[in-house]
């Protein structure tokens, strides 16, 4: 995402509002410890959009999950790296100051709104706690408060519906719900976790399209996590995409889509279905994303990877800057291109 050694920390922020340092994530398992973040680097500017891109299991929501203050411990725990918000590393903060961050400066939005929200508790509710218990708000206060912003996020006839239950929401308004939720205390940044992959397209559209238009009226930072190369292409200014936990290409999102230079960030290119595709099989990567506890050694996409030669079998790729926002981590970066 940037031009810097991996161990590299530089506390001057500029226009940055959050950046992670060398992030490691670490889970106790049964076969031992599996590293599920290996040194991840990204900033996020105020007011864009990054979206982080890869399969499941390449550590993208486990990211977010560091970067909120969620990874589970036991079995999980950072085991080193920054994640700057301004001056403080929320990496050392106290799980007590961790709550005032959470919600007030940084909010997110899971994937599936149905299962995240509480069936026993009105929608009006749920959206005004956070306003009742983080900002005093009294219940008539934040009742309205809750009504305006289900308003802010298009629900028609918020005032009657404020206190419905989730089960007469459908995908895409309990969706809108938790959005109202997230933007309930004003976040700088938003990490929103596949947030249309439980909808159909037209609801998918629609949820972008509102993400888009609050960014616009708050200067909110947007982290959109996606396996979707599609969504990082309408919605991202830039781009980090992970595999094997690793952010293995990074930059603006012009550069990923029409100059990739890492071999996995052209598989997930070419495995986009196109018009003129009509009646051939789908291309996709060979092979499957490795099991955690046995990642390969050297570059952990050689066994998928076709151009992968010995050097890629037994040494790691470092990250090689092809402009200065744009980095791969690839032996061959500066050779590989998209045919
Ligand atoms: Fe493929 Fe080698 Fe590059 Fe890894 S380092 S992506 S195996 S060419």
């Amino acid at each position: 995402m940037r031009p810097a050694k991996q161990n590299e920390t530089r506390k001057t922020l500029g226009d940055t509002v959050l950046r992670v340092n060398n992030l490691q994530v670490d889970f106790e398992t049964p076969l031992g410890t599996v590293r599920a973040i290996d040194g991840a680097n990204f900033d996020l500017r105020a007011g864009e959009t990054l979206a982080i891109l890869g399969e499941s299991g390449s550590g993208k929501s486990v990211s977010a999950a560091a970067v909120m203050g969620l990874v589970p411990s036991p079995p999980g725990r950072i085991s080193g790296g920054e994640v700057l918000l301004g001056d403080r590393d929320l990496v050392r903060i106290s799980a007590r100051e961790m709550r005032r961050v959470q919600g007030d400066r940084i909010a997110m939005v899971f994937q599936d709104a149905i299962t995240s929200l509480n069936p026993g508790l009105t929608v009006g509710y749920q959206i005004a706690e956070p306003l009742r218990v983080k900002q005093g708000l009294s219940r008539a206060a934040a009742r309205k408060r809750a009504i305006a912003l289900m308003e802010r996020v298009q629900i028609a006839s918020a005032a009657q519906r404020v206190d419905d239950y989730p089960h007469q929401f459908s995908g895409g308004m309990s969706q809108r719900v938790m959005i109202a939720m997230a933007l309930a205390l004003d976040p700088e940044i938003l990490i929103a976790d596949e947030p249309t992959t439980a909808l159909d397209v037209t609801v998918q559209a629609q949820i972008m399209d509102l993400l888009r238009n609050l960014q616009r009226e708050t200067g909110m930072a947007i982290i959109l996590i996606t396996h979707d190369i599609g969504v990082a292409a309408e919605m991202a200014d830039r781009v980090a995409v992970m595999y094997a936990g690793r952010i293995v290409e990074s930059g603006p999102v012009q550069d990923i889509l029409y100059k990739p230079s890492h071999p996995y960030t052209i598989g997930l290119m070419d495995s986009i279905p196109t018009l003129e595709q009509k009646f051939q099989r789908l291309r996709q990567i060979d092979g499957a994303p490795p099991v955690m506890t046995a990642v390969p050694k050297g570059c952990a996409f050689h066994p998928r990877c076709a151009r992968a030669t010995d050097l890629c079998r037994t040494q790691r790729p470092e990250v090689v800057y092809l402009s200065p926002q744009h980095g791969s981590a690839c032996h061959y970066a500066k050779e590989v291109t998209r045919e």
